[in-house]
C-alpha cells in the first residue's frame, strides 16, 4: 500500500513536470504609449518647452509638478512608477545618452506602421504606409496566439485610437478589440455599465481617439472577469496632445499613464491568475522631433529622430538590469518574437526580428 502511494506520488510529479515544460504558463501584457519621446522618459520635462508660452499656459503649475534640478530627479517626478519601482525590478532600454538605442525598422515613423511592426515583428513598408482603416494583411502575435489551443479565447486588445480593429484585423483574427469610442458589450460588470455611460458624457478632445482612462478601465475590468493570458493596451493621449502643441497636457498625460500602468501591475500582483506569472512589455510606436524646437509636435519620415523609441520589460523571469547603461542596439520588430517565445510559441521564418535576450 505504502509503495503504491509513493508510486502514485512519483507519477503525479512526473506529470506536472512534463506539463510545466510543454506549456508556458506565462501571461503577457503589452502596453504602448503613442508617440511618447525617449527624451522625456529618460530626462523628464524638457527645459526648452516647460516654460514656453507657445506650448504651456500655466508654467508655474507645470514646473512645480515636473521641474527639478537634475534630469534624474525630473524623470522620477514625471514617471514615479517607472523610475522608483520598474527600474529596480526590470529593464529600461533606449537611453541614447548612455548608448542604449531602440529604433524602428519601418521607415514611415507614424502610427499604423509602428504598431504593425511591434505586433507582427516585421516592418511592411510596401503595404503599411498610411493610417487608413485597412484590414492588416499581416498576422499579429495576438492573432497567432488566438489560433492555438492554449491561447484561443484568451487574448484581448484595448486601444484609445479607433484604427486598432483594423491593425489587429479583428474580423479575421477573432481577437476582441475594444477601441476608439466602443462600449463594453458582453457580460457587463457594474463598473463597465458606468464606463459605457461616462464615455458618452465625457467628450474627447479628438475625433478618432478617446481619453485613456476609458481604454484603461475597460482593459482592467475585462482582466478581472475573463483573465486573458495575452493582453494589449494602447494608450493614445500623449501623441494627440503633442500634435495639439499642448506640452502641459502631454506631460500630465505621461505622468497619469505611469500611474495607470502601476494600477495594472498592482492588480496583477494581487490576482492569483497573474501573480508572479506575468511579464509586462511597454514601448511606443514612434518618436518625435527635437530640432527645430516645434518638431516636438511632429513625427514621420521627414522629422529627424522620430524613428528613435524605447522599450521597458519587467515581471516573470526578467533580469533586474535596471536602466541599460551600455552600448546596445534593439529594434521594435524584436518585441513580437520576444512575446511568442515567452508564450512558448514557435517563431515562424517570415518574422524579421530576433527575440530580445532578457
Ligand atoms: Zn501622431
Amino acid at each position: 500500500m505504502k509503495n503504491r502511494i509513493l508510486f502514485l506520488m512519483a507519477a503525479f510529479a512526473a506529470l506536472f513536470n512534463i506539463n510545466a515544460q510543454n506549456e508556458s504558463d506565462t501571461k503577457v501584457i503589452l502596453i504602448t504609449l503613442d508617440g511618447f519621446r525617449w527624451q522625456e522618459l529618460f530626462t523628464g520635462a524638457d527645459s526648452l518647452l516647460i516654460g514656453n508660452k507657445d506650448y504651456v499656459h500655466d508654467a508655474g503649475m507645470l514646473k512645480k509638478a515636473f521641474w527639478r534640478d537634475t534630469s534624474k530627479e525630473r524623470r522620477v517626478a514625471l514617471m514615479p512608477f517607472f523610475w522608483n519601482q520598474v527600474e529596480k525590478m526590470g529593464q529600461i532600454h533606449g537611453n541614447r545618452n548612455l548608448g542604449s538605442k531602440v529604433d524602428l525598422t519601418n521607415s514611415m515613423w507614424f502610427s499604423y506602421p509602428g504598431y504593425n511592426e511591434i505586433l507582427t515583428g516585421t516592418a511592411d513598408d510596401n503595404r503599411i504606409k498610411s493610417n487608413e482603416k485597412i484590414p492588416n494583411p499581416n498576422s499579429t502575435v495576438l492573432e497567432r496566439y488566438n489560433n492555438t489551443d492554449q491561447g484561443r479565447g484568451k487574448v484581448a486588445a484595448f486601444g484609445s485610437w479607433d484604427v486598432f480593429p483594423f491593425i489587429i484585423n479583428e474580423e479575421r483574427s477573432g481577437v476582441p478589440v475594444n477601441a476608439g469610442f466602443e462600449s463594453a458589450t458582453e457580460n457587463l460588470s457594474d463598473r463597465e455599465i458606468f464606463l459605457n455611460q461616462l464615455q458618452q458624457q465625457i467628450p474627447s478632445p479628438w475625433g478618432s481617439v478617446r481619453l485613456d482612462a476609458f481604454t484603461h478601465h475597460y482593459a482592467l475590468e475585462h482582466m478581472k472577469k475573463e483573465h486573458p493570458k495575452l493582453v494589449y493596451i494602447s494608450y493614445g493621449e500623449t501623441d494627440d496632445f503633442a500634435h495639439d502643441g499642448d506640452y502641459q497636457a502631454y506631460l500630465k498625460s505621461a505622468n497619469n499613464t505611469d500611474g495607470l500602468i502601476k494600477e495594472i501591475w498592482e492588480f496583477t500582483q494581487q490576482d492569483e491568475f497573474y501573480k508572479d506569472q506575468t511579464v509586462f512589455l511597454i514601448t511606443t510606436d514612434h518618436g518625435r522631433g527635437t530640432q527645430p524646437l516645434d518638431t516636438w509636435r511632429s513625427h514621420g519620415s521627414d522629422i529627424k529622430g522620430a524613428g528613435a523609441v524605447w522599450a521597458i520589460v519587467f515581471g516573470k523571469d526578467i533580469k533586474p538590469n535596471g536602466e541599460i547603461e551600455r552600448e546596445e542596439q534593439l529594434y521594435s520588430n524584436q518585441l513580437a518574437p520576444t512575446i511568442l517565445k515567452m508564450l512558448g510559441m514557435p517563431i515562424s521564418k517570415e518574422i524579421e526580428g530576433e527575440p530580445i535576450k532578457l
